[in-house]
């Protein structure tokens, strides 16, 4: 994983591989504040191919179990991550229930549900804390661009490959100190019940559990080689799978907040 420590850089420029970003963007925000700015993005995955024995079918319903492929990011939710919600450009689609489906991404994440019928107990946790009028720090371009200490989640315009983008705020000891993520309402369709005759619309629950582990401090794994981990960088249209997380999205999670 290349990462570029940027002096006294608080807007840095994101770092590209192919045609879209799929590495952190690291700078250095402030004295002791760093910034990292990590997107997920929509395409084809390669995954999910059809079963055609009682082996892979056992692993098709339960994708990604066999895999404890995990990365960690420098930081760490040491507090509740308390976040708030602005409902302002959220599309027609999923009007009334966004909100639900990102508290429900967000205690996915905090809660460890995954879907290989594991329990586990991790000490973080998070808050919603209502609406505001704030929106999430983020470029239409797809940089971090500030830090008011306060963390958002809103609707705003994002490079056309992205899906959404999450900026995490932290000190040199890894704690966080606020995490913004900005979902596109310009380029891609959402659903939070994806349609019968599904062809490119994007579970956004899936979304946010993929985004709120960056905030938690877990970073994508190998694309190819981890497909069914939702800290895979990609998302495709049309699949829940995300929704839940796989084995090593776990591990990470448990390597940080193990109880
Ligand atoms: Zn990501």
């Amino acid at each position: 994983m290349v990462r570029t420590v940027l002096a006294m850089l608080a807007f840095a420029a994101v770092a590209t591989v192919g045609d879209v970003a799929v590495e952190p963007v690291v700078a250095h925000a402030a004295d002791d504040v760093h910034v990292v700015g990590e997107a997920i993005i929509a395409g084809p995955t390669g995954a999910f191919a059809a079963s055609t024995t009682a082996k892979a079918a056992a692993k098709a319903a339960a994708p990604g179990c066999d895999d404890r492929s995990y990365a960690l990011s420098p930081w760490r939710v040491d507090k509740p991550y308390q976040w708030t919600y602005n409902p302002k450009g959220t599309p027609a689609s999923v009007a009334a229930t966004a909100l639900g489906a990102i508290q429900r991404g967000s205690t996915t994440v905090s809660s460890g549900r995954n879907r290989c019928r594991t329990t586990t107990r991790l000490t973080t946790t998070n808050q919603y804390k209502g609406t505001t009028t704030r929106v999430a720090q983020v470029s239409a371009s797809g940089t971090c661009a500030g830090n008011d200490g306060v963390s958002v989640t809103s609707w705003g315009r994002l490079p056309s490959a992205y899906l959404a983008y999450t900026c995490v705020y932290y000190r040199s000891n890894g704690t966080v100190i606020a995490s913004d993520m900005l979902i596109d309402n310009s380029v891609h369709a959402w659903a939070t019940t994806l349609p019968a005759r599904c062809v490119k619309t994007f579970d956004l629950e899936s979304v946010v559990v993929h985004e709120r582990g960056h905030t938690a401090g877990i970073g994508h794994v190998e694309q190819v080689r981890s497909v069914q981990q939702t800290m895979s960088p990609r998302n495709q249209p049309c699949s829940t799978t995300k929704r839940l997380l796989g084995a090593g999205d776990l591990a990470g999670l448990r390597a940080r907040y193990g109880a």
